[in-house]
């Protein structure tokens, strides 16, 4: 159920039980969706077991919620399942700031996914390449003869290209199928249909089929989001002037992730934690979307670059802008059969894949901002070890209440926080 409001003043400082009713009464969730958040995110035991091989247990991950999100006007409170402090409120931070201009805009591709068949000893690849699209119909018509819900929905292949490779085992013809997966990550149905078909095209390629499987650049299913934001909102102090010059800060360092791989990785893996957090906590196969969008960041361009674009536009405003593939589902998958991530999609109240996909790569933009105003103003750490406070000093034995007081003392001194400094406060609060 999506909710009325994602900004929701004042909601870290509730306990994690207040925070919890908060977004069950917001959201709708039922019984056994908060059951399944307050239990620890714990699978039981018999679903682990059918979910993969020699299982001897379950792990926990934090489950928080960004807020002030509004993507294609509807107010989202996203679910990020992730261990690393600062990125939830990072992204409810710049989530806030492009609120004046009306939030995220999506414009994303449809959900077409591509399964690639390789055919090898072919002595005419040109005539090999012809004969498949002479049969596209037949084929097609092959894959969409399956039993399905999806093709039931509208999806299903629609539309068959051959491309031609030169590869150290020599020039392969590779079939791929375009296939409209709908609300399903669609790697089982895209296998399938890629498995249906090879037969016939050995026979009329006269050649071998090799592998049969989808690929995870899904670069027809392309998540396409903007938001602007203004030097107002940008700001330390509210004023357009300071807000400009974060501006020009956050385009330089823009331009250096452009320009140089090295930086365009940790800048990249910034919109990651994001996109990486939100498909953990949705069931998704967070795997296959991040090989989707470090290689097109590469394959796009022709080499690896930044995954986002940022722009100062004729206003004086921040344009920020991401086009990636985004393979996500709404069925299938983990993600109706996790009881924690069922209930983090019922948070989000999303009604398809695509809408999905656009919260996703909306939040992406947003934590890549906050990780760039940072690094263009005071620097990354402040906050970051600031809220890392508490970890360090679990890391130095605190318990209970020792925690909190140890990284009020450490985030209350001017200089760095060190974990010497930690262990120093622990062991002074207990003598
Ligand atoms: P799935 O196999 O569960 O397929 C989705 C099912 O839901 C289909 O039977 C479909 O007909 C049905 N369906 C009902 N309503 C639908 C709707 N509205 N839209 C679309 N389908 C609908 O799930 P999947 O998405 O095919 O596969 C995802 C899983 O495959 C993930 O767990 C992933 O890890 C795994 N996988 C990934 C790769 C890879 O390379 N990325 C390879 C193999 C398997």
């Amino acid at each position: 159920m999506p909710v009325e409001d994602s900004r929701l003043s004042g909601f870290y400082k509730l306990s994690v039980t207040e925070r919890r009713a908060m977004i069950a009464n917001l959201a709708k969730l039922s019984d056994d969706e908060v059951a399944a958040l307050a239990n620890h995110g714990e699978l039981d035991e018999l679903a682990a077991d059918r979910m993969i091989e020699n299982v001897i247990g379950t792990m926990s991950l934090p489950v928080g919620v960004a807020t002030n999100f509004v993507v294609d006007d509807k107010p989202y409170i996203i679910p990020f399942c992730v261990e690393e402090s600062s990125i939830v409120a990072a992204a409810s931070n710049m989530a806030k700031r492009c609120l004046k201009k009306g939030g995220f805009k999506t414009n994303n591709d449809e959900p077409v996914m591509i399964g690639q068949i390789q055919v090898l000893g072919l002595e005419n690849i040109e005539e090999a390449s012809e004969a498949v699209l002479t049969a596209k119909y037949e084929l097609m018509a092959m894959c969409n003869s399956l039993p399905s819900t999806m093709i039931k929905l509208g999806g299903g292949c629609k539309d068959i290209i051959v491309r031609s490779i030169d590869t150290i085992s020599g020039k392969m013809l590779v079939v791929h199928l375009l296939v409209d997966t709908r609300d399903a990550m669609g790697a089982n149905a895209v296998n399938t249909m890629a498995e249906l078909v090879s037969g016939k095209i050995e026979e009329i390629t006269n050649g071998r089929v090799h592998l049969r499987i989808l690929s995870n650049l899904a670069t027809h299913r392309l998540a396409k989001v903007e938001a602007t934001f203004t030097p107002e909102e940008l700001s330390d102090d509210g004023t357009r002037e300071n807000g400009s010059k974060i501006i020009t800060g956050i385009l330089e360092a823009h331009h250096f992730a452009m320009a140089d791989p090295y930086r365009a990785t940790t800048h990249n893996k910034g919109i990651m934690n994001a996109i990486s957090a939100i498909a953990l906590a949705c069931g998704q196969d967070w795997r296959a979307i991040e090989a989707g969008c470090h290689a097109w960041a590469a394959v796009e361009n022709g080499a690896y670059t930044s995954m986002t674009r940022w722009e100062r536009d004729d206003e004086g405003n921040l344009v920020g802008s991401i086009e990636t593939p985004m393979a996500v589902g709404i069925v299938g998958g983990a993600s109706k059969v996790h009881p924690v991530a069922r209930a983090n999609l019922s948070i989000l109240g999303v009604e398809s894949a695509q809408e999905l996909a656009g919260i996703m790569a909306a939040a992406g933009i947003a934590q890549n901002l906050g990780a760039m105003r940072a690094l263009a103003t005071n620097g990354i750490q402040a906050g970051h070890m600031k809220l890392h406070a508490r970890n360090m000093a679990v890391s130095a034995g605190a318990i209970g209440d020792e925690i909190e007081q140890v990284a009020n003392i450490v985030n209350s001194q001017s200089g760095p926080v060190t974990q010497q400094l930690v262990k120093e406060t622990l062991d002074s609060i207990r003598d």
